[in-house]
């Protein structure tokens, strides 16, 4: 099996799963009760935050566990935006039109509720700028939302820029960080912004697992509970903690970080690999997204006159896995609105795209069995009507 889909989901390390094991078969007592066997268990979970504010470089109080990073999205932007409304600062966004759903049915839906939003869309380049961003600022505007990289094509957004940009004018700043968080040696310390999420199985932990991190440092910041009751999560988050997972995803960023730089390396590598070997195929095509602000382990590229449903099937049936966008929309292999936001005028682009991303198992060989498959798929050697498998 060739797995080229880390931007959608990672495998979960062996390490991590024997973190959360232990966990569930001996610490299993309720973190909130007062004898022996639920004191271990929370003072394992404050080391566990502990350890996450370290390797975030933020403080212990500004962590907050979350279900993952819709939850964790949902709940920073409408907290900041409902309650700035309430104090009469204001209803405008601004946001990017490449932004996770996660991010967009919020917005979309806090435009039914009386706020206005403007959506950047990339530039000629491919670029989405602070200079966009200021453009559209209003006296009307209350807050600013980006993502850190994005998750179909790999464009990196200039978070910091914006996160002084944004102090600066007293606005609120959400960043959507979870696909840089693993991969990307950023000083979290450093960015002023309100707010950023991360998912723990984009890194190589369990799925149902995230954090939100919410930086109290400017006076009008303002987050809101999420859930009532017995008042876990310093009372923001009510219900009892999913502890093992919360182990688990810290073990996962440990080790992650642990290895960043060379996984990094490798990453850029494997860049470089894969489209030499596209090169000396017989196959046309082009890369997605911004051509100078990029990772090298989320790769979008135009497959001219492919179409990419048709290519992931017969990929399926060659044991090769990769994606045509966002996994995370529920699985549907509809056209990109990201690429429908960086092409408007090339519909064709839309949907003849394929990602292929990278994880810290991806070896040159996967690269070579993927690259084996195209070339069977453009000679005609997989065919989805009389395939055996089928
Ligand atoms: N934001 C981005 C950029 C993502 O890529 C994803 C998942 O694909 C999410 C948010 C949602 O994360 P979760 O699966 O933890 O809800």
């Amino acid at each position: 099996m060739v797995y080229l889909d880390n931007a959608a989901t990672t495998a979960v390390r062996p390490e991590v799963l024997k973190v959360i094991h232990d966990s569930l078969l001996n610490d299993y007592g309720n973190p909130s009760s007062t004898y022996r066997i639920g004191k271990k268990v929370r003072h394992s979970m404050i080391q566990a935050r502990k350890q996450l504010a370290e390797l975030l470089n933020v403080a212990e109080s500004e962590v907050y566990f979350t279900s993952g990073a819709t939850e964790a999205n949902n709940w920073a932007i409408r907290s900041q935006a409902e309650k700035s409304k309430e104090l009469g600062q204001g209803n405008h966004i601004v946001t990017t039109a490449i932004e996770h759903p996660s991010v967009t049915n919020v917005t979309k839906y806090l435009e039914t509720q009386g706020f206005e939003v403007t959506y950047i869309q990339p530039n000629e380049r491919g670029e989405i700028t602070v200079q966009q961003f200021i453009d559209v600022t209003t006296n009307q505007t209350i807050g600013w939302i980006a993502m850190a990289v994005n998750n179909e094509v790999g464009s990196i957004l200039p978070i910091f820029e914006l996160g002084e940009e944004a102090n600066e004018r007293n606005l609120w700043f959400h960043v959507d960080s979870v696909q840089a968080v693993g991969p990307m040696a950023y000083d979290y310390s450093q960015l002023k912004c309100t707010t950023f999420v991360g998912s723990a199985h984009k890194f190589n932990g369990p799925k149902g697992i995230g954090f939100l991190i919410y930086r109290s440092f400017q006076e009008h910041n303002h987050l809101g509970p999420l859930l009532y009751g017995g008042g876990q999560e310093n009372k923001m988050r009510s219900g009892t903690e999913n502890v093992p997972y919360i182990l688990g995803m810290v073990k996962a960023l440990e080790l992650t970080f642990a290895e960043q730089e060379e996984t990094f390396n490798k990453y850029e590598k494997l860049h470089h690999y894969l489209l030499d070997a596209l090169n000396e195929l017989d196959i046309e095509f082009e890369i997605n997204g911004d051509m100078n602000n990029r990772v090298p382990y989320i790769n979008n590229l135009w497959f001219n006159g492919n179409i990419a449903s048709q290519m992931l099937i017969k990929m399926d049936l060659d044991d090769v896995y990769i994606s045509a966008g966002s996994a995370c929309s529920a699985g549907s292999l509809t056209e990109s609105d990201i690429l429908k936001a960086y092409y408007p005028d090339q519909p064709e682009r839309w949907s003849q795209s394929l990602r292929i991303s990278f994880g810290y198992q991806t070896t040159r060989e996967d690269i070579d069995q993927f690259i084996q498959s195209l070339k069977k798929i453009s000679e005609g050697k997989i065919d989805l009507w009389h395939s055996k498998k089928l």
